[in-house]
């Protein structure tokens, strides 16, 4: 792979390989943009089959994170990084630790969060050897679960949604199709049932569909049939890249909004969906109070202050909404558009200010 190529084609600061024999670490940090603020990104840790698979994986995912960042309001830039092994057989106590120590070598350049095949142990050995670090123990200061803030952002998310299609921001009465009714899922029919909303959900796990029937009158259906359901909202809660070519001219609804990452299986079904005049909450946008919760940490964790941040992913969708109409584009495009114009305006303050390519990056502290 031409590395340096792939770097300038997204314009990514920094790629850090980290390697150390005695534990058998093999890391991969991506730094894509520090303009707001420290890029702050989960660890993936995968058996990736090659360099180049890995490379790939770590590029893609840091740039999503800046642009996550950026469409949130956090001022906080884009990374990720990927230790290749399997989770299941290669964790060591020295292996997180060792990544720890090359984390602490960026001098909070990138700090590092949970991902698929890492967990709060993981982070707690992380933060033996550094402070770049969040989604550590609630005993050590950290934030705990984050399903219930990404659930209340998603419903604030629906309040925005509805309000455009429907008129009013109530969801009282609104018929709701939830995928998947997992650690999200659950928290999310939970708060939709103390709005009023009627229930339809799915999920291949039969005791995770048992108790949302049971807690909150859900009707249960088949997970072939959640997609094609007439309803409301649809809200994916499962999988990724669930809408594509096939399932999207099947759906009967009005607005898909829901936490499920990479909803769409490319970029321009955000333009197929409006077509159908189907409203796309942005996942990215709409599933961000997991990393506003997170990054509340690095205050200092405060439920409250955290919440209060989460809330305001309503005015977020939004103002995409309306970028979305400023510019006749999808609104993921204008998520997109959000993210940019904000890391473009603070880029020019920067230059302005200190001539320096990264910025400052201690003093932004206050999330707008
Ligand atoms: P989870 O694994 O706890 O829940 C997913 C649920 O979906 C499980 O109960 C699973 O049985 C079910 N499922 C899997 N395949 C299905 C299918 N084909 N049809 C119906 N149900 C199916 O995961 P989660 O933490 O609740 O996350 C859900 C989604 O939200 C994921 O895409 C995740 O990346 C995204 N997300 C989660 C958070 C968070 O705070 N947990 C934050 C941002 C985004």
């Amino acid at each position: 792979m031409r590395v340096f190529e792939k770097l300038a084609e997204y314009r990514y600061e920094q790629l850090v390989f980290c390697h150390d024999k005695a534990t058998g670490l093999q890391a991969i940090v991506a730094i894509h943009d520090t303009t707001l603020g420290p890029a702050l990104g989960g660890c993936r840790m995968y058996p990736y089959a090659s360099e180049d698979e890995a490379i790939v994986d770590v590029l893609r995912l840091a740039r999503g994170m800046t642009y996550k960042a950026a469409a949130s309001g956090l001022n906080l830039g884009g990374g990720k990084s990927v230790i290749i092994g399997d989770p299941h057989t290669d964790k060591s106590e020295a292996l997180f630790r060792s990544f720890g120590r090359y984390i602490e070598t960026l001098g909070g350049r990138y700090i590092v969060a949970e991902d698929v095949g890492t967990s709060t142990e993981d982070a707690n050995f992380i933060r033996v050897e550094t402070s770049h670090v969040v989604g550590v123990d609630v005993t050590r200061g950290g934030s705990g679960d984050p399903s219930p803030l990404t659930a209340l952002g998603v419903l604030q998310g629906m309040r925005a949604c509805v309000e455009e299609v429907f008129g009013t921001s109530s969801l009282e009465g609104r018929v709701v199709a939830v995928q998947g009714a997992g650690h999200v899922g659950y928290y999310l029919c939970r708060l939709l049932h103390q709005e009023g909303t009627n229930l339809i959900v799915t999920d291949v796990h039969e005791a995770a569909l048992g108790r949302v029937v049971k807690e909150f009158g859900a009707k249960a259906v088949e997970p072939n049939e959640i997609l094609t359901i007439p309803c409301d909202i649809f809200a994916p809660c499962a999988l990724g890249a669930v809408l594509d070519d096939v399932t999207i001219p099947e759906l009967r609804c009005r607005i898909v909004a829901g936490s499920a990452n990479n909803v769409l299986a490319e970029s321009g079904h955000g333009q197929d969906l409006s077509e159908r005049s189907i409203l796309y909450a942005p996942d990215y946008v709409i599933n961000a109070g997991g990393l506003i919760n997170v990054a509340d940490e690095l205050e200092g964790y405060n439920e409250r202050r955290a919440t209060a941040r989460v809330m305001r992913i309503e005015d977020r969708i939004r103002r995409i909404i309306a970028i979305s109409k400023r510019d006749g584009v999808s609104t993921n495009v204008a998520a997109d558009t959000l993210a940019l114009e904000r890391i473009a305006t603070i880029s020019s303050m920067e230059r302005l200010h200190t001539g320096h390519p990264y910025g400052q990056l201690s003093r932004r502290r206050e999330t707008i």
